[in-house]
């Protein structure tokens, strides 16, 4: 029995490792002689398994925190580990490398590639990680099965929903097993039903123990998430546990 106990703990333990570490984390943009902070010493820690949603009203800092989680940009200062991973030092190569490797997103125009059939959309991230063709096409066609368009695989973005598209999107955002799925406002082109569509979709990922990060201002979205970090003037305001 203590034997069993204490080979558990390892795998417990990993189970709960952070995925996103940020640690006095700030960001200041130049512009000419002007700067502004706009993220002024955030700490925040997202564990494995964890689904968070990340809100604020305009010009608060969110797309700021979002590129920088993202690996789109860096801190002026601070600390960020992704995965365990200190991403500050890293130049534009080895940040997309790490984007590749780590992350998955989702955005609120979709960006997909109009001349391309959903399950060639959803393969792009395997060709950029150099994946076998063969493996690259059973796994895209694995990813749309799991979002629900299993029967949409070839059809263009053009012929889809935009709910669709988004669970295109959101497939694409699976297809390479990341350590976080990154979501910036993706339900806001969409309209009531393909929202509770899409947010139905996260619920489920979340359940099978993916790690979501949705950024939105709007809470009816945010109450999705487990837990609501609320960000204003480029700090953290509140960090709440939601107990819906
Ligand atoms: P949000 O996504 O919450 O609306 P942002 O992160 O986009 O907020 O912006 C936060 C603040 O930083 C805003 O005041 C914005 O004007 C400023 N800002 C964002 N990007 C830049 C930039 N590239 N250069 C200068 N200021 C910027
Ligand atoms: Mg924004």
């Amino acid at each position: 029995m203590a034997e069993l106990v204490l080979e558990r703990l390892p795998d417990e333990a990993g189970a709960a490792e952070n995925v996103i570490e940020l640690a006095g984390a700030r960001k200041t943009y130049r512009t000419g002689s002007i700067e502004f902070e706009a993220l002024r010493g955030v700490d925040l820690a997202i564990r494995t398994g964890e689904y968070v949603a990340i809100m604020g009203p305009s010009g608060s800092g969110k797309s700021t925190l979002m590129n920088i989680v993202g690996c789109l940009d860096v801190l002026t200062a601070g600390e960020y580990r992704l995965a365990g991973e200190d991403v500050g030092e890293l130049d534009e190569v080895e940040l997309a490398d790490v984007r590749n490797r780590r992350l998955g997103f989702v955005f609120q125009q979709f960006h997909l590639l109009p001349s391309l059939t959903a399950w060639r959309n959803v393969e792009l991230p395997l060709i950029y990680g150099r994946v076998p063709a063969a493996e690259r096409r059973e796994r895209a066609v694995a990813a749309l099965e799991r979002v629900g368009l299993g029967d949409k695989l070839d059809n263009r973005p053009g012929e889809l929903s935009g709910g669709q598209q988004q669970r295109v999107a959101v497939a694409r955002a699976l297809v390479g097993e990341p350590a976080l799925i990154l979501a910036d406002e993706p339900t806001g082109n969409l309209d009531s039903r393909s929202t509770e569509d899409v947010l139905a979709l996260f619920d489920e990922l979340h359940v099978q123990g993916r790690t979501i990060v949705l950024i939105t201002h709007e809470l009816e979205v945010a109450e999705h998430a487990r837990r609501i970090v609320t960000v204003r003037d480029g700090l953290i305001q509140s960090d709440e546990v939601n107990p819906r």
